[in-house]
């Protein structure tokens, strides 16, 4: 799991959010056992805790804050943003090895990017978050997400073998969490106006990682009625979370 900066938001987020956590993995892991892939990893994202957590609120975004220097948002002041969580899950035979950025010779050297508000590398180009029309054209184009790749929860095989943002990785079986309240892990959808769209997350969407047989989706959709810019909604501005 990740860690959080605040010790009551840790708290809390525990509270609230392993329950389901738990109870939704052991179904997906149903849906998503590991198999036979030529050993490669297989990577795919949680369809079911992408729509469940799926949220429409209102926050406060400062000059000089993460979300303003990494392009999370398109300004400052109160933005209404669409927040869901990400799992991505390896169903390969073999792990996801991605590493430490400090070694000369790791094949993805040229992926790592140092994220200066987290104080670790991700890996570029991974992910993008998109906010669609019915008919498949772009209401809010993509919002790359960075990540750090480890291990949060288990949804087949065995034990973890402990990857973490210094190496990175996920083992088989399971999937790394980033939850809707890390700073990123949202479309901001300021001023869209009221309708029915579709939600896209695409994954390994450059193919920097070879996922064999690739039988796992690298993308998940979903359809999201966007309420008026002018209805209220809730209102977030707990402090801005990142992954650690
Ligand atoms: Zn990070």
């Amino acid at each position: 799991m990740r860690k959080l900066s605040v010790a009551f938001l840790t708290v809390s987020l525990l509270l609230l959010s392993i329950p389901p956590a738990l109870s939704q993995r052991t179904s997906v892991g149903r849906i998503f056992p590991v198999y036979a892939n030529g050993g490669k990893p297989d990577l795919t994202v949680d369809p079911q805790r992408f729509t469940s957590q799926m949220e429409i609120i209102d926050r406060f975004f400062d000059d000089g804050t993460c979300a303003i220097e990494e392009g999370a948002v398109g300004g400052t002041g109160y933005r209404r943003i669409l927040r869901f969580d990400t799992v991505v899950i390896n169903g390969g035979d073999a792990d996801l090895i991605v590493g430490d950025r400090s070694d000369p010779n790791n094949p993805y050297a040229a992926f790592f990017e140092f994220a200066p508000c987290h104080g670790h590398y991700h890996i570029r180009d991974f992910s993008v978050y998109e906010l669609l029309n019915l008919d498949g054209t772009t209401v809010v184009a993509g919002h790359k997400q960075g990540f750090c790749f480890e291990d949060s929860f288990k949804y087949d095989g065995g034990k973890s073998n402990g990857y973490n943002c210094g190496f990175q990785g996920i083992t088989s079986g399971w999937g790394d969490w980033y939850y809707k309240q890390l700073t990123g892990q949202w479309i901001d959808i300021t001023g869209v106006p009221e309708g029915d769209y579709i939600v896209r997350v695409t994954i390994n969407r450059i193919g920097t990682f070879d996922e064999g047989q690739n039988r796992y989706p690298n993308r998940v959709e979903t359809q999201i009625h966007v309420p008026s810019p002018r209805k209220k909604v809730d209102i977030d501005n707990s402090p801005a979370l990142v992954d650690h």
